[in-house]
């Protein structure tokens, strides 16, 4: 099983996640499916496998930080913390 990802995500500062299923062996648990693509501020975020997970054996759902670094919202956000003005 693979290491949930949330702690580093937690330790980089992010703030807020993108959930990213996955599966070893095929098509990902129902509730994976599901919360697919779903952005959640971080504090919400649940550990995967997720307590709804069908096949923890092959979960490998995992976080994403959002926004993804290098991209549009990423450097409006980073201009937003050094205090850009409007
Ligand atoms: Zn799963």
């Amino acid at each position: 099983m693979i290491k949930s990802s949330l702690h580093a995500l937690v330790e980089a500062g992010a703030e807020t996640v993108v959930f990213v299923s996955g599966s070893a062996t095929g098509s990902p648990c129902e509730e994976a499916q599901r919360l697919e693509g779903g952005r959640i501020p971080i504090n919400l975020a649940e550990a995967t496998p997720l307590a709804e997970c069908t096949q923890t054996d092959s979960c490998v759902c995992r976080y994403d930080e959002w926004p993804p670094a290098g991209s549009q919202e990423a450097k409006l956000k980073t201009w937003e913390n050094d205090g850009g003005r409007r």
